[in-house]
């Protein structure tokens, strides 16, 4: 894509993730280990949709967002961003829920951690 086209998309939303608002940096596209600031074109139709490849179906997403999107809806992903934070409030507040909540993403996170066991790049299993 286009430098021209690119600015035409990152300035629809001046800058901004169009799911969480948080701001991009222009010149930071893409993944990398320190996500701060990254973003990505988002096509609000997926290609794979019929959506154009053109900056009238694009957005910039920062690149945690977008990669949380897959192939959900900007609707879905603002619903799980929405429950996330709920999530996060409750376990920060250590209600009954909270607590339950951290075990269940602990028990996640060590799946994960098993199924990709001897992958380089991840994370390390949470004990605590
Ligand atoms: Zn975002």
């Amino acid at each position: 894509m286009r430098e021209t086209e690119l600015r035409e998309i990152f300035a629809k939303t001046n800058g901004h993730c169009h799911f969480c608002g948080d701001l991009v940096d222009f010149g930071k596209r893409g993944w990398d280990l320190d996500l701060s600031g990254r973003w990505e074109v988002d096509h609000v139709i997926q290609r794979g949709k019929g959506g154009l490849r053109s900056p009238a179906n694009c957005l910039p997403a920062c690149t945690r967002c977008n990669r949380l999107r897959w192939h959900r809806t900007g609707d879905a992903v603002r619903e799980l961003l929405f429950l996330g934070l709920i999530a996060r409030d409750e376990i920060k507040r250590g209600t009954i829920l909270g607590r339950g909540l951290a075990e269940l993403q602990n028990r996640r996170l060590n799946q994960n951690a098993n199924r990709r066991r001897g992958a380089r790049g991840y994370p390390a299993a949470r004990d605590d």
